[in-house]
């Protein structure tokens, strides 16, 4: 059986014109799954009997599970799911006054190997399906039914997004779908360590959220040390993608920078980063390292955190240190590795 969940919308409508049944009903299911989440065929009650019954012939409707759900004392949870393959990965949810943040997942590990990650740690698993992708949004709205629902969606959980490049865009096409999830596509976020082939093939795709780069380093030298990525893709042929990118003219890049005492926390680091990203609209996320058990790495200084920023600051850049949210649950930039692997407590 295929999941309906993150199926298609295009092919869902050609499969509805090959039954016979006008295309426009592929947006009412659509609604029933992505808006009132419903579960269950029978409950489309503006859908013919019929329909509903060839639907459930071919179709599940299936989320992925929540195993576990860990508070941070900041309000934010992180979700533990666990995937029909049995596999887990996590979900962290960020509500402000404002805004309801869910930070996703997109592959079960990672195989860049940065670091000063710790979803690095666990190698890469598996790639998620599109289902299971926009399924965690699902789930966690859910959830949280009482709090209200998802606004924006940062995919910056575990993985690395444009490596499970299919699954990924349709998830991103039904995020951002009028039909479907119908978050706004500046809502969006694609957070990626620099794929410089898949950043061109992406910006060729008719999906436009935003764009957030890691970059973490100023140097080729350190940038090779810390993210083995850029080995493949260097400073320059990723800045040289970024300058041609098709931005939109009220959009920016965001470009996050993983503070790390001692290797890319200088002030040398901060006039070369202001170097780099001078031609470029930007702004820039500075993240002080998250810990956890078994790193080698510092987060700087609060005062060497605030004179990198200053530099920036005084360069006209609007540049940001990013409130950690979940480090006491290991829910924070970087942290996420499935409980079950770390043994860290569920509550
Ligand atoms: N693979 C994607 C998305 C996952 S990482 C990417 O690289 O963008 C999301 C962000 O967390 C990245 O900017 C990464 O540099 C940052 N990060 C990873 N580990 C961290 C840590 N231990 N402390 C702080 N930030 C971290």
């Amino acid at each position: 059986m295929i999941n309906l969940i993150g199926y298609p919308e295009e092919k869902l409508k050609q499969l509805f014109t090959d039954w016979g049944i006008p295309a426009y009903r592929v947006g009412q299911v659509f609604s029933w799954i992505y808006l009132h989440r419903v579960q269950r065929f029978e409950e489309m009650t503006n859908l013919s009997k019929d329909l509903r019954a060839r639907l459930a012939e071919h179709f599940v409707i299936a989320l992925p599970r929540i195993a576990a759900k860990t508070h941070s004392q900041d309000g934010s949870i992180k979700y533990l799911f666990e995937l029909d393959n049995g596999s887990q990965v996590e979900s962290v949810w960020m509500p402000d006054e404002t805004r309801k943040t869910l930070c996703i997942s997109s592959q079960v590990g990672c195989r860049l190997a940065c670091s000063f990650c710790l979803t690095a740690t666990m190698g890469l698993k598996s790639n998620l399906t599109a289902g299971e992708i926009i399924g965690q949004c699902l789930a966690v709205n859910n959830d949280q039914r009482e709090e209200g629902q998802i606004t924006n969606i940062v995919m910056m959980g575990m993985g690395e997004p444009l490596d499970n490049y299919e699954e990924v865009c349709q998830a991103l096409r039904l995020m951002v779908s009028p039909h479907a999830m119908k978050i706004s596509n500046r809502k969006v976020t694609l957070s990626t360590a620099g794929l410089v082939d898949r950043i061109r093939q992406f910006a060729q795709e008719n999906i436009h959220v935003n764009l957030a780069i890691s970059l973490n380093a100023t140097e080729d030298a350190t940038r090779d040390q810390i993210m083995p990525i850029n080995k493949k893709y260097p400073i320059k042929d990723l800045m040289d993608c970024l300058k041609k990118y098709p931005l939109k003219p009220t959009r920016r890049i965001t470009f996050e920078y993983v503070l790390l005492k001692g290797i890319n926390d200088s002030d040398a680091d901060a006039v070369r980063l202001g170097k780099l990203l001078s031609a470029i609209r930007c702004k820039i996320n500075l993240i002080p390292f998250n810990g956890y058990e078994g790193s080698p790495y510092q987060p700087p200084s609060e005062e060497r955190i605030k004179s990198f920023q200053n530099y920036l600051i005084q360069k006209k850049f609007s540049a940001f240190i990013r409130n950690n949210r979940g480090t006491d649950i290991l829910g924070a930039c970087g942290q996420l590795a499935a409980q079950a692997m770390t043994g860290s407590p569920a509550q």
